[in-house]
């Protein structure tokens, strides 16, 4: 292979803001710690994956999908749109699949910011809106959190006639806050309606306060709103890769004139449209999940450690030291849990809740570093 030309400055090729761009850290993988410490029984609570294991529906699906893995898969994912269109009381035009729902929101950067564009989100939110942000060369407004969560009035102040794009993760990633429907909807009359707002609702199946509300419920008034949804969490597929958004059908025409022909493969598709009629796997997994958010809650009390209480499936706990070295603490006992410093959260660290065995693992092993 012919050699570059010396000191050809590649990272001066990309563009400004992909030249700033920090690549996004996932937790770390089981097999990593195998690797790196000799560890193979590890308990990996760092990235909300469902512990139950996929839906054996789901997994019987994605198999039988396997077969026919010469073909290329259906492009606009006819079927599982059709079963979510039944499924969501949504009309199909108003669909867009996705690669993961980060898909759906790097189309929204795609499709709709430039850099002359302003892209507001909250300080603590989700770690792939700067991302998809800053990639396209927009300018990312952080605004201020309250009490660990959303401040809406801060955001609706920040709004500029730059502002296209505004993020909500409701429930948020890694604070596990949340808004209440009706302070939403509210917040989103009251914007210029050629502000589009991301409502995304990785956690909404787990999410049990009686305020709160799916922005499916109220978005259909509004054009400029679309509402993300994902197969990773609750219904247990994240490996598979497939989201979806939820938008009115001219923005959904918009977004899907970016998505790449074939973003979502055969057996993400059958798997995802199994998953979504075995109400019996997700009952069972938000159960669970609400079994074990009150054996951490228990656990942290116990250990007298401040926790942001959390609607999701995982919970931020705050440390009386350097989170960074109870996080490499854990890792040597077996527990991959997952730093939060990248959130300006250098004093917490997020844990994913597991089964009662992976949970109870975690807080021996928490109470040993602490000790
Ligand atoms: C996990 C997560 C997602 C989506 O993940 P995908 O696997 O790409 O569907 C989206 N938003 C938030 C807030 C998340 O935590």
């Amino acid at each position: 292979m012919p050699s570059l030309p010396e000191r050809v400055d590649l990272l001066a090729l990309a563009t400004p803001g992909v030249r700033g761009l920090q690549p996004y850290q996932p937790g770390k993988p089981l097999e990593e710690l195998a690797r790196e410490y000799g560890i193979r029984d590890a308990v990996k609570l760092a990235s909300n994956e469902n512990p139950l294991g996929p839906s054996p529906k789901a997994l019987a699906a994605a198999r039988a999908a396997l077969e026919d893995m010469t073909r290329y898969p259906d492009g606009n994912g006819f079927a599982l749109k059709q079963a979510l269109s039944r499924h969501l009381d949504v009309a199909m035009e108003r669909l867009v699949l996705g690669n993961g729902s980060n898909d759906v929101l790097e189309f929204v950067a795609r499709a709709l910011v430039t850099p002359e564009h302003e892209v507001i989100f909250s300080r603590h939110a989700f770690a792939v809106y700067p991302i998809v942000t800053q990639a396209v060369g927009a300018r990312a407004v952080v605004t201020p959190a309250r009490d660990w969560g959303y401040d809406l009035a801060a955001i609706r102040a920040a709004v500029s006639e730059r502002t296209r794009v505004i993020f909500i993760a409701n429930p948020n990633n890694p604070t596990g806050t949340w808004l209440p429907g009706a302070e939403l909807e509210a917040f989103v009359r009251e914007l210029p309606p050629e502000v589009v707002v991301v409502i995304d609702e990785a956690y909404h199946e787990y999410v049990r306060e009686p305020a709160y509300a799916s922005a499916l419920d109220w978005c259909q008034a509004y054009p400029n709103v679309l509402v993300t949804r994902t197969f990773s969490k609750a219904y247990g597929l994240a490996g598979l890769r497939i989201g979806y958004g939820v938008a009115h059908p001219d923005l959904a025409d918009v977004l899907n004139r970016v998505r790449q022909p074939f973003n979502v493969n055969s057996a993400a598709l059958a798997a995802a449209q199994a998953a979504l009629e075995d109400s019996d796997y997700l009952a069972r997994s938000v159960a669970l999940n609400q079994a074990g958010m009150r054996q951490l809650q228990a656990g942290f009390e116990r250990l007298g450690l401040t926790y942001i209480p959390s609607v999701g499936n995982f919970i931020s706990f705050e440390l009386p030291m350097d989170a960074g070295e109870v996080y490499q603490r854990l890792l040597r006992q077996g527990v991959i849990v997952r730093p939060v410093a990248n959130y300006d959260m250098p004093r917490h660290l997020r844990v994913s809740i597991g089964t009662e065995d992976e949970n109870q693992r975690f807080l021996a092993a928490l109470e040993q570093v602490l000790s």
